[in-house]
């Protein structure tokens, strides 16, 4: 049944120091909850703070971390994940499939605690790999998740973790919420290190092409595959929305706007007025070859979707990471 959050109950937003999860947690102190964060980081490396917020560091794949957690809180979102792009997902499998003890200890410390309702982050990576073989895409609809065949090692634990929320669901009676998110970008993310996904990392390296006067770009693969990415904005109203639906399958929450990863830099040139030498790494991590979100059944249920342009998301994602770079930068002495 579809359900108003209650705003005297408090909230537990997992994962809150990291990046969907910290613009999740500031979006539910301005609508009036009680909101606990917990992330395993130390405090000083979560991407936002927010002041009115129970911050907590904690391990959550320790089961009395979890009970600590969920101690007197009526709602659970949980965006707690060892993740990160390509780079990382393909190169640290076990790492991955080891927030299956994140979910699960979550969902019994929940079930023991009386939760009202429980939302758990999945992601597109759960769709089977014979899908997305072409970069000219059928958009993903979300039967085709089954027969199974995920991103190894993070897909294969999240469609793991979809199923226990639906059997924590029909056997136990914990109200779950599922949504598969597609490639969620935008300002406080990771935009270096080795877990950026596509749209940070490409603008990092424009500003940097930039500011160095390199004048060229390299691109993993060739440029050709094809993604859709969600501004954060639509990322957190589409978590809202479904927690507070009756849809108990999960459902995508994704742009359908396809483009190209050359497209993607194309518009970064844009928005940064410039033109690069583009190099091609086709051995670096790449990924399938293309994905969209097929978004019927969320504008049949909830008559809405994911709606800011790839082109207005960047423009806002693009100058937050220049000022990071610039905040960042050694002093250059005279
Ligand atoms: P993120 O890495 O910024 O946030 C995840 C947070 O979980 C991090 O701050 C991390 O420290 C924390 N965490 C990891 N292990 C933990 C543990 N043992 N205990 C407590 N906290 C722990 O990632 P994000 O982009 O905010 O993603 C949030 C959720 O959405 C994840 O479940 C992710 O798999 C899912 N998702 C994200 C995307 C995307 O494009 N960003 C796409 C699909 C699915």
């Amino acid at each position: 049944m579809s359900e108003q959050l209650n705003r005297s109950t408090p909230v537990l937003v997992a994962g809150g120091g990291g990046f969907i999860g910290g613009w999740l947690a500031r979006d539910l102190v301005a609508k009036g909850f009680t909101v606990r964060c917990a992330d395993v980081k130390p405090l000083e490396d979560w991407f936002q703070v927010h002041e009115a917020v129970d911050n907590r560091v904690l391990d959550l794949r320790d089961i009395a971390a979890c009970r600590e957690a969920v101690r007197d809180v009526g709602y659970v979102f949980n965006l707690a994940a060892d993740m990160g792009g390509m780079g990382f997902i393909e190169l640290h499998k076990a790492e991955c499939m080891l927030s299956v003890l994140i979910n699960t200890h979550l969902l019994v410390a929940a079930r023991e605690a009386g939760v009202r309702r429980y939302f758990y982050a999945s992601s597109a990576c759960v769709y089977a790999a014979d899908k997305q073989v072409d970069a000219d895409v059928a958009a993903l609809r979300e039967e085709d998740a089954y027969p199974a065949m995920p991103e190894d090692g993070y897909g294969w634990e999240k469609l793991f973790s979809e199923r226990m929320c639906r059997h924590f669901r029909e056997d136990f009676g914990l109200e779950t919420r599922v949504a598969r998110f597609h490639n969620v970008y935008g300002p406080h993310g990771t935009w270096s290190g080795g877990r950026e996904k596509a749209p940070a990392a490409v603008c990092r390296k424009v500003i940097e092409a930039v500011s160095s006067g390199s004048g060229e770009i390299e691109i993993w693969g060739d440029g050709l595959q094809t993604r859709s990415f969600m501004y954060i904005d639509d990322c957190v109203e589409g978590i809202n929305r479904i927690m507070e639906s009756d849809i108990r399958d999960p459902i995508n929450l994704g742009s359908s706007e396809l483009v190209s990863i050359n497209r993607l830099v194309d518009i970064v040139e844009e928005i940064a007025g410039t033109s690069l030498e583009r190099r091609y790494n086709v051995d670096a991590p790449k990924g399938v070859r293309g994905r969209n979100s097929d978004n019927t059944m969320i504008r049949a249920l909830l008559d809405w979707e994911p709606n800011t342009p790839l082109r207005a998301g960047l423009e806002q994602t693009y100058a937050w990471i220049r000022e990071e770079m610039a905040r960042l930068a050694p002093v250059r002495s005279p």
